[in-house]
């Protein structure tokens, strides 16, 4: 059979010469077969046996057009009850004497087609939701069209990157699924959610009432999230942080409005996670300072603008000036000698503690060799490693690197880490751990007492010293309960078998006390503030005499 329907029809005129109505005269096969029909039982009806009044009406007009014309061609889609048995149609109408010469085409496989292909680049192929591009088409025309306020809801969804780097790109493709199934789940009729890219989705209210409709949401969105998934390895909980902004209150386009979403989402991603914000000018105004910061931090590095500092550590017992901690400082062109508090977060959350890291052990090496030259005895120094600075860099290569260019002994080298490094993958922390020791360096725990971690767990990382955050030093003095808790810490690190350094030491008070408590080592602005290397070094230099004198009996050993 011929894959075009063909018919030739004659016009059935009224008493006025109007066409009232064509008569098919004649057809091919596929012509009739296209009706459900044989060929001669198609040929001798009229248009009118086959249609209702409307439609008949429309095709009459089509035809006239053609005669008119000479010629008409189109594409469309049969409607539900159009006696065709095809969806898509492709026809073509040619004036001939009095009649017309019809040909019909069934294009609905290639419809389906590029219907299909507009599909599949509007959707993620992950989630099956819509996509970014679907958005950009989409939230035009709402805006354009809205009679009430849009809210859009950009959803984040906390600490992805570490699913899948831990549990694998199929599980985390899996969670995506499950976010997208649970975000669909508490949308209203009048509600959208897309997938913008990576773990980013974003939700589009319209026809809202008031604010609170969108806050109800974003509640909603953290409460179903957070609901435990069951995945291979066990049970795993999400959650997301959420910006929320409002048309027309913040922004009149779309794109504006999906930008003022994003800082808001940004603004809940950095107060804590597992939240939503509204967008306000202010968190702009933040945001832009914070990028202004890491601009200037990241150029602060390249120009090395970054000194140390050497706070003198001494040992209780002797009084005696025993090490150093090295503190960085950011001489800042502007704002001066900037304290490490204030952009050591930053570089963490940005990575650009790497090369801060790296630069900062490149300068506490420098100084000691420079120490060694001018014949000081020198003492070691600790220098602080952060969290993020161990889990991103490859640390222990960082250091012997360090060592074989400077040749320094390996015992003027220590580490402070804190707590939170422990948090990790436990395996490769222990390994990264013990080779840094093999390297000769000792580990000091920093700011014990402020995280989590129990003293069995730090044995097991084999730390050398504990230093006790200074905020115990506080409650020393203040009560009772103080000084016990200090002394339990003390006696359980020695009992296993590491030295206590009390940080923060502020007063003889305090010091008299910790000495009574057996506690090995103190720093602190009681024995000096953090100083240049410079002044370090005259203090290197009277080394061997005491810091300290106490005024009270040391007390005698047992
Ligand atoms: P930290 O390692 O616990 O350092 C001790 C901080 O307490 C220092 O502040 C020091 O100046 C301050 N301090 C010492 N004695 C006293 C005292 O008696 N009273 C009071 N009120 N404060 C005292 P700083 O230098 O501002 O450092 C703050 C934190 O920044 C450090 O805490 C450390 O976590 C981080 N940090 C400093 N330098 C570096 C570095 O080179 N690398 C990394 N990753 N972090 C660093
Ligand atoms: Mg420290
Ligand atoms: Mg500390």
């Amino acid at each position: 059979m011929a894959d075009e329907g063909f018919y030739a029809a004659s016009p059935i005129t009224s008493g006025s010469d109007a066409i009232i109505d064509w008569t098919f005269t004649d057809c091919n096969e596929r012509g009739a077969a296209y009706f459900g029909l044989q060929k001669h039982e198609l040929i001798g009806k009229n248009f009118s046996s086959f249609y209702s009044t409307a439609s008949l009406e429309r095709i009459l007009e089509t035809c006239a057009r053609a005669v008119k014309d000479g010629c008409y061609e189109d594409e469309y889609q049969e409607s539900p009850g159009s006696p065709l048995k095809i969806q898509w149609v492709r026809r073509q109408l040619v004036a001939s004497g009095d009649g017309l010469a019809i040909s019909l085409r069934d294009i609905s496989g290639i419809k389906e087609y590029t219907i299909e292909m507009s599909r599949l680049a509007n959707e993620d192929l992950i989630t099956t939701l819509p996509n970014r591009k679907w958005l950009a088409e989409f939230l035009p025309d709402v805006l354009a069209n809205a009679k009430s306020k849009v809210a859009l809801l950009f959803i984040d969804l906390d600490d992805f990157k570490n699913v899948n780097d831990s549990l694998g790109h199929s599980i985390g493709d899996l969670l995506l699924r499950a976010a997208a199934m649970r975000l669909r789940s508490v949308l209203g009729s009048h509600d959208t959610v897309v997938r913008l890219g990576g773990d980013e989705f974003a939700i589009v209210l319209t026809e809202l009432k008031t604010n609170g409709e969108a806050k109800r949401v974003a509640e909603l969105v953290n409460e179903i999230l957070r609901f435990p998934l069951e995945l291979v390895k066990g049970k795993k909980s999400i959650t997301a942080s959420i910006g929320v902004s409002f048309f027309p209150d913040d922004a009149e386009d779309m794109d504006t409005l999906l930008k003022s979403a994003e800082i808001a989402m940004y603004s809940a991603k950095k107060t804590g996670k597992a939240h939503y914000r509204f967008y306000n000018p202010t968190l702009y105004k933040s945001l832009k300072d914070r990028l202004v910061l890491e601009q200037e931090l990241s150029e602060a590095i390249e120009r090395d603008q970054f000194i140390l500092h050497y706070e003198p550590r001494m040992r209780i017992e002797s009084g005696k000036l025993c090490g150093m901690e090295a503190l960085v400082r950011w001489n800042h062109p502007e704002r001066g000698l900037v304290p490490p508090l204030e952009f050591i977060p930053l570089a963490e959350s940005t990575g650009l503690i790497l090369e801060l890291g790296e630069l900062i052990i490149e300068k506490a090496f420098k100084q000691i060799l420079l120490w060694e030259k001018s014949n000081l005895p020198v003492l070691p120094v600790s220098i602080n490693i952060s969290a993020h600075q161990f889990n991103m860099g490859n640390l222990s290569q960082a250091f012997f690197n360090a060592f074989d260019k400077y040749k320094i002994s390996p015992h003027l080298i220590e580490i402070e880490l804190t707590e939170s490094v422990m948090l990790g993958e436990q395996t490769s922390i222990l390994k990264e751990l013990s080779a840094i020791r093999s390297l000769g360096i000792k580990l000091l725990l920093d700011d014990f007492g402020t995280g989590y971690s129990s003293l069995s767990q730090l044995q097991r990382l084999k730390m050398d010293t504990l230093k006790v955050d200074r905020a115990f030093l506080h409650d020393l003095e203040k009560s009772r309960e103080g000084e016990i808790f200090v002394k339990a810490i003390i006696s359980m690190a020695h009992a296993l078998g590491m030295s206590v350094i009390a940080e923060g030491v502020e007063s003889g008070a305090q010091l008299e006390i910790l000495h009574s408590l057996s506690c090995d080592e103190i720093q602190g602005h009681y024995l000096s503030k953090p100083m240049p290397g410079e002044e370090m070094s005259e203090l290197l230099a009277r080394s061997d005499a005491p810091m300290v004198i106490y005024p009270y009996a040391l007390p005698q050993p047992a």
